[in-house]
C-alpha cells in the first residue's frame, strides 16, 4: 500500500491528490475540483472544472450563477469514476441536500473524505452511508465532549410550545439558508404544523431547489414588509418567520410584532453564545455530529488512520490515540462551518 500522504495532502490550495490532478473541497480556483457539498466554505466559483452531485452543482448555480466554472460534471452516487491514477466515488454523508463523502483509492489505499456529516434522521437529505477505509478524514466541529445534541423533535416542540404560549408575537428562527432553513421547516411541517410559514427573501430560492427535488416544504411565503403601512406587520403576528442568522442583526428583523429572537444551530448549546446573540429561544439543531456520534462513527468504521480536520481537532484525536487508532490533526485553513 502506498502511504496515505502520496494519495492526499493539504496545500495552499486544500487537500490534494497528486495522482488524479484535482482537489477536494478547495478554498481558491483550481483547475480540477471534487466537491462534497454547497456550503459556501466547501463550495467556492472560478474552479475549470468542478465534479459534484447533480444536487450541489444545482446549488452552487443558485448561489453563483450559471457560469460557476468552466465546466461541470456530475457524480452519482455510488459509481466509481477514473481520474488519472486513482479511482473517485460519492456516497451520502446526510449533512444538507446533495452532501456526498469523496472515497479515493489508488495504490491499494483508500481514504474516505467526509465533508461535513451527520448521522441523524434528516428527511432533507439521504443518510450518511459508513464506507470501509483506509483513512477517514473527519471534521470535528464539535469534537469535544461536552457537545451532545438533544433529540432535534424536542427541539421543534420547544417552537410550537412558545408559538401557543405567544400567540401574538412573531417568530423569528435564524437558521442557515441551505439545509438548516428546510430542515426546520420540513421537521414543523412533521409535527403537525401546516400555517404559513414566511421566509427571507435569501432563503427563496434554496427553499424553491428544495421542491423541485421533491423535498416539499408546506406553504411559504416570502416575509416582506412594505413600505410600512399600517397593520401590515400584524400579520406576522403568532407567525413562524424563518430567516439567515445574518439577517436577524439589521433593521428587517425589529419590523416584526414583538419578536420572540430563536436560532438553530448545534451552537445554541452554550448558553453564552445564545445571550450574546440576543436569542430568547435558543434551538439546539445541528447538521454536524456531536461528540458522541464522531466517535461512534469512527469505531464503526474502524479506519487504520484518521485525519482530524477544522474543528476541536485535538480532543478527537486524543481519543483516537486512546482507543488505539492512529490519528493526527489535518491543518487546512479557511473552513467557517457556514451550516452549523
Ligand atoms: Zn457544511
Amino acid at each position: 500500500m502506498i502511504r496515505p500522504e502520496a494519495l492526499l495532502a493539504p496545500d495552499e490550495n486544500g487537500l490534494y491528490c497528486p495522482l488524479g490532478g484535482f482537489h477536494i473541497d478547495p478554498v481558491r480556483p483550481v483547475e480540477r475540483a471534487l466537491i462534497t457539498h454547497g456550503h459556501a466554505d466547501h463550495a467556492r466559483s472560478g474552479h475549470g472544472a468542478v465534479l459534484a452531485t447533480a444536487e450541489t452543482l444545482a446549488i452552487m448555480a443558485v448561489r453563483y450563477g450559471e457560469d460557476f466554472a468552466g465546466t461541470t460534471q456530475a457524480a452519482t452516487l455510488g459509481d466509481v469514476m477514473r481520474i488519472g491514477d486513482v479511482s473517485v466515488s460519492f456516497h451520502p454523508a446526510g449533512h444538507v441536500l446533495g452532501s456526498a463523502q469523496i472515497a479515493v483509492e489508488g495504490g491499494g489505499c483508500r481514504i474516505v473524505v467526509s465533508g461535513d456529516y451527520k448521522r441523524r434522521r434528516d428527511p432533507t437529505c439521504l443518510p450518511f452511508e459508513p464506507v470501509p477505509c483506509d483513512v477517514f478524514i473527519t471534521e470535528a466541529t464539535f469534537g469535544l465532549p461536552v457537545f451532545r445534541h438533544p433529540d432535534d423533535g424536542d427541539e421543534i416542540a420547544k417552537l410550537l410550545t412558545s408559538l401557543a404560549a405567544f400567540p401574538e408575537r412573531a417568530h423569528l428562527v435564524g437558521a442557515y439558508a441551505l439545509g438548516k432553513a428546510q430542515r426546520v421547516i420540513k421537521r414543523l411541517r412533521e409535527a403537525g404544523y401546516d400555517e404559513t410559514i414566511y421566509i427571507h427573501g435569501a432563503l427563496e430560492r434554496l427553499c424553491a431547489l428544495y421542491e423541485a427535488e421533491g423535498i416539499t416544504l408546506g406553504p411559504l411565503a416570502p416575509a416582506t414588509l412594505g413600505n410600512g403601512r399600517r397593520g401590515e406587520a400584524a400579520a406576522f403576528a403568532g407567525a413562524v418567520v424563518v430567516g439567515p442568522p445574518s439577517a436577524f442583526a439589521d433593521r428587517w428583523a425589529r419590523r416584526f410584532p414583538d419578536p420572540v429572537p430563536a436560532f438553530a444551530s448545534g451552537w445554541m448549546m452554550i448558553r453564552q453564545r445564545a445571550k450574546q446573540r440576543g436569542v430568547e429561544l435558543p434551538l439546539v439543531i445541528s447538521d454536524h455530529c456531536d461528540w458522541d456520534e464522531l466517535t461512534a462513527t469512527i469505531a464503526e468504521l474502524s479506519p487504520g488512520e484518521v485525519w482530524v480536520t477544522h474543528g476541536r481537532e485535538e480532543a478527537l484525536v486524543r481519543w483516537c490515540a486512546l482507543s488505539g487508532i492512529r490519528a493526527r490533526p489535518l491543518h487546512l485553513v479557511g473552513y467557517e462551518d457556514e451550516g452549523d
